[in-house]
């Protein structure tokens, strides 16, 4: 018999049941949950954890998280003044502070300004045990055509002689459906676990908008049929209902951001079964408008988000009410910033959204858009134990998953942080 580890729960929420339990203990033998529930005995040789004033919840999953730059105030400096060696650090460091937040997987849709592999290493050797931080499941590069919402060239457009030679050196920038098929094997071989597009424009870079189709059809759909010959899904950076319509047809298999949806398309994606990952964190300002708050942002992306407001307050209600399978995902592009991984909760809550649908956005289905819900984002027999605990009330606290009071990744207890911009009334 391996290492056992008993806890005892406040409450319990177990990524399954729409309900906060009482009175369950978690018998842990290694890195394996062995049984739950209110009967289970405690073993003698047990290590006990009490955990009975706290909710007890799968440890939590950020499918939207940029991981390469360190500081989201000099990220322009970041994207050319650091070699690719400083950004597998920043990834390493992020893995890190998401690890002691209670966000033990993270979901790495393409380097924002890192251009190699390092994630797919920082991986691995997270994985390996060298280092500690939360597990990452990473597309390396993001695949995207000259000028799009993944060239961040384009900021110094205007000076060709150096914004042709940085977006030359964009191995995952380029055209044609040969291209982009190729793109797409390159990544695998590398080891990427999915697919990432920029497929349409966006509201962080200066010179295109997020109405904009950036690859053309035949583009997307070489993409998408690649992926799927060798056994990866795709998911793609989009938000207009058109573009969305297009790439369901086109079989994909995620949305991320969808923040112009409609009603008609909302049902046509939950008809094909593909995801969306809405979000919420970058568009708060402009939904829950905030004049101040929104002077924060670069001039271009504040621009955008004035200029779309009303398009991204219908959007969000529209997302809100839809029946679509929803991932829990911050966007978040740096370690240090204005929003950490518990912040997305708040944007859910404080939009109307049910607490349940959050939590299991963050757990259970995440866990299945990640392709590991066969090993966690459950509390239950024959899971990995992945555990996290808080201190604050879920049901009714929207900070509540910035303050984390435990956590376990693998059977292991790692040091907790609490975010340290939680302010005013914390
Ligand atoms: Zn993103």
């Amino acid at each position: 018999m391996g290492k056992l580890t008993y806890i005892i729960c406040g409450k319990l929420y177990d990524g399954i049941d729409r309900e906060l339990k009482d009175n369950q203990k978690i018998l842990i033998e290694d890195d394996r949950i062995v049984e739950v529930g209110p009967e289970v005995q405690q073993p003698e040789s047990a290590q006990v954890i009490d955990l009975s004033d706290t909710t007890v919840t799968p440890g939590m999953i950020d499918a939207h998280m940029h991981m390469d730059n360190i500081d989201w105030h000099t990220i322009r400096q970041e994207v050319y003044y650091t070699s690719e060696e400083h950004k597998a650090l920043g990834i390493l460091r992020t893995a890190q502070k998401a690890l002691s937040r209670g966000f033990t997987t993270v979901r790495h849709p393409g380097g924002i300004t890192s251009n190699g592999f390092g994630v797919l290493d920082v991986r691995d050797m997270i994985n390996q045990g060298y280092f500690s931080g939360s597990r990452i499941v990473a597309a390396a590069r993001l695949i995207c055509t000259a000028g799009s919402h993944g060239d961040l060239s384009q900021t110094f457009a205007r000076r060709p002689e150096f914004s042709f030679a940085v977006q030359n050196m964009i191995s995952s920038l380029g055209a044609g459906k040969d291209f982009f098929a190729n793109a797409v094997r390159e990544e695998i071989k590398a080891g990427s676990d999915f697919i990432k597009i920029m497929a349409t424009g966006g509201f962080f870079t200066p010179y295109d908008n997020p109405r904009q189709q950036q690859m053309n059809d035949e583009e997307m759909e070489a993409v998408i049929r690649t992926a799927h010959e060798w056994g990866k899904t795709v998911t793609a950076h989009v938000y207009s209902p058109d573009h969305i319509r297009k790439l369901v047809g086109f079989g994909i298999d995620g949305l991320e951001h969808c923040s112009l949806l409609d009603e008609e398309t909302a049902q046509i994606v939950e008809e094909a079964g593909a995801y969306i990952v809405p979000t919420f964190c970058p568009y708060e300002e402009a939904v829950h408008y905030d004049p101040v708050k929104i002077q924060t942002k670069q001039p271009e992306f504040r621009a955008k988000l004035e200029y779309y407001k009303d398009a991204l307050q219908a959007g969000r209600e529209v997302i809100k009410n839809c029946k679509c399978k929803l991932g829990y995902g911050t966007d978040q592009v740096a370690t240090h910033q204005n929003y950490e991984s518990g912040y997305e909760y708040k944007a859910w809550l404080e939009s109307g959204m049910d607490p349940f649908r959050a939590l299991e956005a963050a757990t259970r289905i995440n866990a299945e858009i990640l392709q590991l819900d066969d090993r966690i984002g459950t509390i239950e027999k024959g899971k990995l134990a992945d555990i996290s605990a808080w201190k604050r009330d879920l049901m009714t606290d929207p900070k509540a998953l910035l303050d984390c009071a435990f956590v376990m990744k693998e059977g292991v207890v790692y040091p907790t942080e609490r975010c340290e911009d939680m302010d005013e009334d914390a």
